[in-house]
């Protein structure tokens, strides 16, 4: 795991000056019988800040979340809120805005009602509650629907709702467990440009954003931290975690990605400006995601879109056959299979088809001028 650029710190205590983290989790376990569904998990979310819990189904992304809305015990670890501990807190006394994949609104409450729930329950006053409503559903666009029941409106509509009806008590950390899965292609993307304005009109407010889709994490998150199997695998920038994956894993889990068996040149740190691997018949430089010793076996991580053709006798390319083409509207991806790493197949995402040769012919494959990304061997189920 890279943490190189986390600041860690004991959560809730905070270092002199440094404001305690808006949500603190450390080393959080939950068990359901025999079955580990968080293992000694550690997280910090900041003010303001947005993380998305990213991994596929079953690796504990909503075990996570559950336990940081006290909707479950932990049977190890804690929870801190703003360095308050609420590990033993029940829910409603955490104040924290949660939305569910499934909606989960009141069907017999109006919308308007089931917006003033959180309120009523805290006995703010009708005017205050009134006010409030009238601002949450304002948020997501909803202001005209208070009247209507969950069912008279779309599944869109409803995650609308039950998104007004979490930010209605104001709360400082929101928790959103795949707001979005239950939608179709157009409204998911519609109600992902609205969460990303929200966003934006909420810059104090600390959000928990757990997904297995790589293109909301990207689309929101400040951080990503990757899950598998119960475990924190990787955690870092979005930018950085696209860019520059420490992880075989991670690489292929955010985006599409190229793992091309390698051979480390020389002994090199982590970040080394200098560092090279042998890749098939060529030595490229490389960016190595840590520390390699010289003849290690490692994995070049090429992005589909960085690679380039060109022709199989050119200097400097990986020779192979082209095995197949697939418009994917604004691209092609090609797929060839390499003559050195024997069989290794890559893809390779082009604007145009001029200069690719027919299926079944020798092709070059160009790497990036910018070095490639070098992690450990393994990790990919
Ligand atoms: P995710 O949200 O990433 O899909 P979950 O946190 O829901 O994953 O689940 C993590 C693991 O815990 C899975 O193996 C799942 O089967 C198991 N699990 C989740 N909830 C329960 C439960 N109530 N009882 C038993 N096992 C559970
Ligand atoms: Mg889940």
């Amino acid at each position: 795991m890279d943490t190189s650029v986390v600041i860690e710190r004991p959560t809730g205590s905070g270092v002199a000056g440094a404001p305690p983290p808006a949500i603190g989790i450390t080393g959080l376990t939950v068990t359901y019988g025999k079955v580990t569904a968080l293992a000694d998990f550690d997280l910090q979310v900041a003010r303001g800040e947005t993380v998305a819990l990213l991994g596929p189904s079953g690796s504990g992304k909503s075990t996570a979340l559950k336990a940081v809305a006290g909707f479950l015990r932990p049977s190890a670890g804690r929870v801190t809120l703003d360095g308050r501990d609420v590990t033993h807190e029940p829910p409603n006394k955490r104040g924290i805005g949660v939305v569910v994949q499934n909606y989960a609104l009141f069907p017999h409450m109006r919308v308007a009602d089931n917006v003033a729930f959180g309120l009523r329950a805290r006995r703010v006053p009708r005017a205050e509650t009134a006010r409030r409503v009238t601002e949450a559903l304002d948020m997501v666009g909803m202001e005209t629907y208070g009247r209507r029941y969950p069912r008279e409106l779309s599944g869109g509509q409803q995650q609308r709702v039950a998104i007004a009806r979490a930010l209605a008590i104001r709360p400082p950390v929101l928790l959103l467990d795949e707001p979005l899965s239950a939608l179709d292609a157009t409204l998911r993307s519609d109600l992902l440009g609205e969460l990303q304005r929200l966003r934006a009109d909420l810059p104090d407010v600390a959000i928990l954003y757990v997904t297995h889709d790589q293109t909301e994490a990207l689309a929101l998150a400040d951080r990503i931290a990757v899950m598998r199997d119960a475990r924190l695998v990787d955690i870092d920038t979005t930018d950085r975690l696209y860019r520059r994956p420490p992880s075989e894993f991670t690489a292929s889990f955010l985006g599409a990605a190229n793992l091309l068996p390698a051979r480390v040149a020389g002994p090199c740190a982590a970040d080394a400006a200098d560092a090279r691997a042998h890749v098939g018949p060529l030595t490229v430089p490389v960016d190595p995601a840590r520390a390699f010793r010289a003849d290690d076996l490692a994995t070049l991580v090429a992005r589909p879109h960085t690679l380039t053709i060109a022709e199989p006798e050119a200097p400097g390319v990986l020779r192979g056959v082209l095995t197949g083409t697939q418009w994917r509207g604004a691209t092609y991806r090609l797929t060839c299979v390499l003559d050195e790493p024997a069989g290794t197949e890559v893809r390779c995402d082009v604007a145009t088809m001029d200069g690719v040769p027919a299926l079944g012919a020798p092709v070059g494959v160009r790497l990036p001028a910018e070095p490639c990304v070098l992690v450990p061997v393994g990790g990919v189920a």
